[in-house]
């Protein structure tokens, strides 16, 4: 078995694409960026500065994942100290962001068991070394449904695979990969209609608009909140995106730091897209969890103490207080980290507010 999946895994996967289509016809977007982020994760070693394509808050400085602990452990205490309590975390990267806040919780007596959503073999490895401790699980179905769920996911929902519908002269139609006679793959519409899954108000738009959905986000989405209205608990979705509905294409991809062409090189390159994270609160609310709201990381972090923690830590170790000033600023700042990414607080329904989503 393992054998055939490493010598699949050795094929090109725009070889793979090709082949497909050339039988089949085209493949939806959703397909295309589903499969290729599955070959990415599963064959990359994509976090990090240097040989990485890409690093992500938990890499750049472990307050990151402790003020994530002490929310949690927050929580947890004020809503009463239910035991058995769960740490979920969906897409664990390196593990560095479980490893800081599950050290932040214990100090306040605060040790859940855990369990870790991934489906890549390989981030596994890397995680199991920061988490020795943890249950590793395919998707959501399997955490234990007796006890209180902390629930975080860094950096998970961009990453999961977007459908997009255009508007064309003939009506809406799903946008699709093809091949040209080049062998490069261009976007087409597809030749089914579509106009029945455009919500009626949005249906008259002009030639060329773009609404892209995300069909896996709705499902995590529909699935944590359900459990947090079933079993109690909170969850934090940290991740870029839009608090505001909005519509047009948000679809890129990442190499080495910088921005490359979407089709360049499938499997090779990380996807992902711009979380809408209105609709994320729709669903939530719609199962019966409670929604903090939607707020900038630089606000919640902020709220949090970050600015007291960073000092603390420099205190306590002055050789690095530049270092962790350079970090705070890039976590925070409306021009790095702070105003693009987003924190979606949700909670159980007779759990309390959290820090960090006072409306003002
Ligand atoms: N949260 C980490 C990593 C973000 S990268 C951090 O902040 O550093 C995305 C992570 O999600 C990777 O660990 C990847 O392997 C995982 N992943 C991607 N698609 C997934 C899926 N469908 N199910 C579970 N994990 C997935």
């Amino acid at each position: 078995m393992n054998d055939f999946r490493d010598e699949l895994a050795k094929r090109d996967l725009g070889d793979t694409f090709r082949r497909l289509i050339a039988s089949t016809g085209p493949i939806s977007l959703a397909h295309f960026m589903g499969e290729s982020n599955q070959r990415y994760y599963a064959d990359k070693r994509p976090i990090g500065g240097q040989g990485g394509d890409f690093i992500t808050a938990p890499e750049v400085s472990q307050m990151f994942g402790e003020l994530i602990g002490l929310w949690m452990a927050d929580m947890w205490i004020r809503a009463g100290r239910t035991e058995p309590v769960h740490y979920v975390e969906l897409g664990p990267g390196k593990g560095t962001l479980a490893g800081d806040a599950l050290r932040a919780m214990k100090r306040y007596g605060l040790v859940p068991k855990v369990h870790l959503v991934e489906t890549s073999r390989r981030m596994r490895d890397a995680q199991i070394k920061a988490v020795p401790e943890a249950v590793y699980h395919h998707d959501l179905s399997r955490i234990p449904t007796a006890g209180p769920i902390l629930l975080v996911a860094n950096e998970f929902l961009d990453a999961l695979p977007v459908r997009q519908l255009v508007m064309t002269e003939e009506g809406w139609r799903e946008v699709m990969v093809d091949v040209d006679p080049s062998g490069a793959f261009v976007e087409v519409p597809g030749r089914q209609h579509m106009d029945s899954a455009v919500p009626e108000a949005r249906r008259d738009a002009p030639p060329g608009t773009v609404i892209e959905t995300s069909p896996a986000s709705a499902t995590i989405m529909f699935e944590v909140a359900g459990r947090l209205k079933e079993q109690d608990g909170a969850a934090l979705f940290i991740d870029y995106g839009y608090a505001d509905g909005r519509s047009g294409s948000t679809i890129q991809a990442v190499s080495g730091h910088k921005k490359v062409g979407i089709f360049d090189a499938p499997g090779e390159v990380d996807l992902s897209a711009h979380v809408d994270f209105a609709q994320m609160e729709q669903i939530a609310l719609s199962r019966g969890a409670r929604v903090l709201g939607t707020v900038t990381q630089g606000q919640w972090l902020g709220a949090l103490g970050i600015a007291q923690r960073a000092d603390a830590l420099a205190e306590f170790a002055p050789q690095h207080r530049e270092a962790l000033m350079r970090a705070k600023e890039r976590l925070t700042a409306p021009d790095q980290m702070g105003e693009l990414f987003k924190v979606l607080g949700l909670v159980a329904p007779g759990w309390p507010d959290g820090p960090g989503f006072a409306r003002e």
